[in-house]
């Protein structure tokens, strides 16, 4: 079996615009060109600002979103391997129940007619994988109480809950048909910050302890570096940056990275406004700038990012990073280098 439970190769996902140029269909493209491994038993973070291309690389990992050129494949726990650009019907049902979402809204998640019992239970009901109502019991009060719910919560309506409760409950309906695959979509950007540490540590222990491969999709660096064994940064459809979080923060190799960690605010008098902004907007993916697509609102770009695209490269630090200047950057509040002839 290969380390990898999710193998991403030169992956597009294209988004028709539904208008002609030069009597060529335009696309959008989410996803312009990704390879990434994620590691079997591994939560691996996924970062980047809004628009950058996270829930739909996450889509794509799970059978939900168009896959336009490139592969990707998933092996589940038992070493059955699925080819997502050409699941047959059949294979498509066994990967249904090998992988799950977690949404980001446990309000919008839940439907306000059901009770706790029949939320949880209902992926288990719709894939027909117990033989009676007596099993279907056992597994979501199995299930509810790794989640911290009690039995009597099974009887209510969610709008009995807090959002956090909420939340516990949408995790527990993605994991009761014991999955391997969880994507986390923003599973704990809706909550109050004193209720984030608290799913966050859930979800990690049910991650160790059911031995699950985790990727935690989030806009917010700052949540991924204190739970995600790997995170991966991306930028208008691209991986920038990966590394382990620990030595991402300590030496960023790509500028947006560095960007994204001064950003975070500092808890530290003394260090703060020395954060460097991060001018403008994320360019749009229907008409990305030529070369780097970060170059717009690069300090350090240089006439080569126009001309040409970098590609992810593998450091001798463990990181991997996208930026044809890579080797420059120091530790974060290093001054970038001066660039000649090119606005900051
Ligand atoms: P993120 O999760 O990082 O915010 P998304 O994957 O949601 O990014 O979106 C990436 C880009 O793809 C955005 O420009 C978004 O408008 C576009 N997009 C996402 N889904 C669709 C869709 N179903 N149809 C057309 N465009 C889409
Ligand atoms: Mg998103």
């Amino acid at each position: 079996m290969s380390d990898a439970a999710i193998r991403i190769r030169d992956l597009e996902v294209h988004y028709p615009l539904g208008r002609r140029f030069l009597g060529k269909a335009e696309v959008l493209k989410a996803v312009a060109g990704i390879t990434l491994d994620i590691p079997h038993g591994s939560f691996f973070g996924l970062v980047g600002e809004s628009g950058s291309g996270k829930t739909t690389l996450g889509r794509a990992t799970l059978a939900a979103a168009p896959i336009s050129t490139g592969s990707v494949s998933v092996t589940d726990g038992q070493g059955d391997v699925f080819d997502l650009a050409h699941l047959d019907r059949d294979a498509a049902r066994r990967f249904r129940r090998r992988a799950q979402l977690i949404f980001q809204d446990p309000y919008a998640a839940l439907s306000p007619r059901m009770t706790v019992r029949d939320i949880i239970a209902e992926p288990l009901e719709v894939m027909k994988l117990c033989k009676n109502r007596d099993e279907v019991n056992e597994r979501v009060r199995a299930i509810a109480a790794k989640c911290r719910l009690n039995v009597e919560h099974l009887r209510r309506f969610p709008h009995a809950f807090s959002g956090g409760q909420r939340q516990r409950i949408s995790i527990a309906r993605a994991l009761v048909t014991n999955p391997d695959y969880i994507v986390a979509d923003e599973s704990v950007a809706a909550l109050d910050v004193s209720i984030q540490a608290d799913i966050l540590n859930l979800l990690k222990q049910l991650q160790r302890d059911l031995g699950l491969t985790f990727l935690f999709i989030s806009h917010d660096l700052s949540v991924v570096a204190h739970s995600c064994d790997h995170v991966a940064v991306m930028y208008l459809g691209r991986i920038v940056e990966t590394a382990p979080p620990r030595k991402l923060f300590a030496a960023p190799r790509h500028p947006y990275t560095r960007a994204l960690i001064s950003a975070i605010p500092s808890l530290d008098p003394d260090d703060r406004g020395r954060a460097e902004r991060l001018e403008g907007e994320i360019p749009s993916p229907t008409n990305p700038p030529s070369g780097c697509a970060f170059r717009t609102r690069c300090p350090m770009a240089r006439p080569l990012c126009a001309e040409e695209t970098p590609r992810l490269r593998q450091m001798a630090d463990g990181h991997r990073a996208a930026c044809h200047y890579a080797e420059e950057l120091a530790a974060p509040g290093a001054r970038a280098p001066q660039v000649q002839g090119v606005p900051g």
